[in-house]
């Protein structure tokens, strides 16, 4: 079954056009900060319906610097689902704050009002809601008790391009919002990452980080005998390689939210009834799902069953409250600590057939057995 769509969790899909536009990149000679990675920011602030957007190297960096941007830094505590990719809380501590692990729904795997809420603590100053396999968080419920407490909203989209809430794009909701394009991500630049500023003022600082702190852009330098830095910086930028490759990818993401929402709604059926199972709901009608995740009794057995079988099943995520390196920040949190011993992801990705679908839902029936 080796070469089968389904042997891989993940993978990124190319619809041709990416080959020439890095090509073309190449060619030029011009592999840092440029003109391509600016026409993909204008693309992609197109697309979401916003006035600016900020490319970066990763969605990890995109955090590190949203929540830097916010103020956030030493001594504060930023709240965040445990059940997330670790790089949610590594860019926190990568500002030099706090992370507070906060539990999550056991039906959607986010971190809601409810949780975030018993979460809270006085020296809270941000919440990382996470939008987990592409599903969008509605805090507003707590909206005003944060924003009279002055809590920063960092929302983690990295799962989400494309999914919508109340109507509009996640990232056009007013709220500091950041993606991934990262190999297997919605949208992909082979790797990178995005910001959705709140202001134009913002919009420059991050500019400015993105690039070690420098006040003038590559193109600037090249004509000055010097630059200024003119405050903190990282060399996070986003290479016009990797934007030229999401360039060429976001005409046809249409073609690939459907296809992921396709494929997502087979599955849900496909595992309709089957004993012991329970479909994680990502509101797949508002949404571009970009994993089907499922919890299943004796996981570790399942999970076995399936590798064995040549499928690619995922655990996304082990608690990253239990981690070594988070031990300092860890407490209970039972909702969390069940679901990350029944948590299965399943082979998703556009390049799945119907029929791939089958054969991953009969080997997980077969598994159950
Ligand atoms: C992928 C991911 C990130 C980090 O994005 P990179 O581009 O890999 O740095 C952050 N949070 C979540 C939930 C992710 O899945």
């Amino acid at each position: 079954m080796n070469g089968a769509s389904f042997a891989q969790n993940a993978r990124p899909f190319l619809y041709g056009g990416e080959e020439e536009a890095v090509q073309a990149v190449l060619a030029s000679g011009q592999y840092g900060h440029g003109e391509v990675t600016e026409r993909f920011e204008r693309a992609v602030a197109d697309f979401l319906g916003v006035d600016d957007v900020v490319a970066v190297a990763s969605g990890t960096v995109a955090l590190h610097l949203a929540l830097a941007v916010a103020g956030i830094g030493p001594g504060d505590e930023v709240i965040v689902p445990s059940m997330t990719f670790c790089a949610s809380v590594q860019a926190i501590c990568a500002t030099g704050a706090t992370p507070r692990f906060a539990e999550v729904n056991a039906g959607s795997l986010c971190a809601g009002p409810e949780e975030i809420s018993d979460a809270l603590t006085p020296a809270t100053r941000a919440v990382v809601p996470v939008l987990y396999g592409g599903r969008a968080v509605d805090l507003t419920p707590l909206r005003d008790e944060l924003g009279a407490r002055s809590i920063v909203l960092v929302e983690d989209a990295a799962h989400a391009f494309g999914s919508r809430t109340h109507g509009r794009y996640v990232g056009a909701t007013g709220q500091l919002t950041c993606f991934s394009f990262g190999p297997i991500k919605n949208l992909t630049c082979g790797q990178g990452g995005a910001i959705v500023p709140r202001s134009a003022q913002e919009a420059e600082q991050v500019r400015r980080m993105r690039l070690l702190g420098m006040t003038e852009s590559p193109d600037e330098r090249a004509r000055s005998v010097s630059y200024t830095v003119s405050g903190p910086g990282l060399r996070a930028h986003l290479s016009q390689l990797n934007a030229a490759i999401g360039l060429a990818q976001l005409p046809h993401f249409p073609q690939m939210a459907t296809a992921r929402r396709t494929l997502w709604c087979h599955y849900a059926q496909a595992l309709d009834g089957v004993p012991g199972i329970e479909v994680v709901d990502v509101q797949v009608g508002a949404s571009v799902p970009s994993l089907f995740a499922v919890q299943v009794p004796y996981r570790e057995h399942v999970f076995t069953a399936l590798r064995d079988n040549g499928i690619g099943v995922g655990t996304h995520y082990p608690p990253n409250h239990l981690q070594p390196a988070f031990a300092r920040w860890r407490r209970p949190l039972p909702v969390t600590e069940r679901i990350g011993k029944r948590i299965l992801t399943l082979p998703f990705h556009p390049k799945m057939t119907g029929h791939d679908v089958e054969t991953v839902a009969e080997a997980v029936r077969g598994a159950l057995r």
